[in-house]
């Protein structure tokens, strides 16, 4: 049975402008933000801007967005961090490990795929080099 949306979820809150977030892409239907404890260096999280919890719920439309935002995202992310390689990652309930309730793909700019998400949390970011990639990663997806 698919879980009932919270709207006091922290990306339901980012969405609202209640919280910050480092900016790194926006259109109508989906935001693309750092992950303020990243795997690695660059992580972004994509979001659509409807409610749903996970996959089971994810209107196809937002599906879509969220994938050519996640394209876009991903380019920039080979392009400024230099690294080829990248996990896009999505957990499905809480048995899994999925800790937001809003949906959410994972872009993880990696050549090693040794991505363990349990059960540390990762450090949170230094906030000043979060928003220095997000404008770096901003800059080169508007880049013609
Ligand atoms: P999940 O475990 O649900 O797949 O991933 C949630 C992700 O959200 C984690 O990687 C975590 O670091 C990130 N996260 C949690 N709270 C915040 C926040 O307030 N801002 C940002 N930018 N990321 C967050």
């Amino acid at each position: 049975m698919s879980q009932i949306y919270d709207d006091n979820n922290i990306f339901s809150k980012i969405l609202r402008g209640e919280i910050p977030c480092h900016r790194v892409y926006e259109d109508e239907m989906t935001l693309a933000f750092m992950d303020i404890m990243p795997d690695t260096r660059g992580h972004v999280l994509v979001i659509p801007k409807c409610k749903a919890v996970n996959l089971a719920d994810l209107p196809l439309d937002y599906g879509a967005a969220v994938l050519a935002t996640a394209q876009k995202v991903m380019k920039a992310q080979q392009k400024v961090l230099g690294v080829e390689g990248s996990v896009a990652l999505q957990l499905n309930g809480s048995s899994i490990g999925q800790s937001v309730f809003h949906y959410h793909l994972h872009l993880i700019p990696t050549n090693l795929y040794n991505i363990s998400r349990d059960p540390a949390p990762n450090k949170m970011a230094n906030h000043d080099e979060l928003a220095a990639l997000a404008k770096e990663l901003a800059h080169q997806i508007h880049a013609k």
